[in-house]
């Protein structure tokens, strides 16, 4: 089988992507790589790993009675992404269109390892996904992305901190063991996926320079106005 994964797509759009753990600040920065792209009247379409009708209901009801196992989850997740690229992500690559994706494949590359799945077997259920053009990694401590969550909403999702692995009684300690956990997972893949890694401590502002300038490198033979076979 193709790992579609490991090698460039032949799409004329571009997939640029961000990763990271939650508070890192990659949906500002991406956010901001949007309208600055649509400034200089680029065609982007931006997509977020929000799970779809087709699957939330399974998986809330799964969550909430404990009944998942790390490969149901991982399964689950995987239907969602594949509805996701389906319908979200291949049509405007296809088009010719830049798309940004906030979240790709490498987020369930960690989490579900964390989770208890083997690091193999989670790469060959994802290996119809295409090769980002891009990958950003936003990387940042624990201890400031608690700070940013709690100051922006004050409150942590049970399933974000963990909770339902029994780490910690306590879910800001529960979130901090979890996340690292994550944080290692990303680190660990780093070279195999190709990230551009993100001092993510940085100001917004600063790290928006270098973003745009790793853009601007990679979007050199991009044509944005494709003829469409
Ligand atoms: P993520 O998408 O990785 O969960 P967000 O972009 O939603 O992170 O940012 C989480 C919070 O941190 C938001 O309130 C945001 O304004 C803030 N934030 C993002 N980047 C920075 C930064 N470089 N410095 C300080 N705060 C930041």
């Amino acid at each position: 089988m193709i790992n579609s994964l490991l090698q460039p797509h032949a799409f004329p759009g571009r997939l640029i992507i961000v990763e990271g753990i939650d508070g890192s600040g990659k949906s500002t920065q991406i956010r901001l790589v949007q309208r600055w792209l649509e400034s200089m009247k680029y065609n982007v379409f931006f997509t977020e790993w929000n799970s779809a009708d087709l699957v939330k209901k399974t998986t809330k009801k799964g969550k909430k009675n404990r009944s998942l196992t790390p490969t149901t989850f991982s399964l689950l997740h995987a239907t969602d992404f594949a509805h996701r690229l389906v319908s979200n992500i291949l049509p405007p690559l296809k088009a010719g269109m830049i798309v940004l994706a906030d979240r790709y494949v490498f987020t369930a590359f960690a989490r579900d390892v964390v989770r208890g799945c083997d690091r193999e077997w989670v790469r060959k259920v994802y290996s119809f996904a295409p090769k980002p053009d891009i990958a950003f990694y936003f990387r940042v401590p624990i201890e400031t992305s608690v700070q940013r969550i709690m100051m922006a909403r004050q409150v942590l999702k049970d399933f974000e901190a963990g909770m339902d692995l029994n780490l910690h009684p306590d879910p800001v300690e529960s979130f901090k063991i979890f996340q690292g956990r994550i944080l290692d997972e990303y680190d660990r893949m780093s070279k195999e996926a190709g990230f551009v890694v993100m001092d993510a401590i940085a100001s917004i502002a600063e790290q928006q320079r270098l973003v745009r300038q790793v853009v601007l490198d990679r979007l050199t033979a991009y044509n944005r106005n494709p003829r469409i076979a």
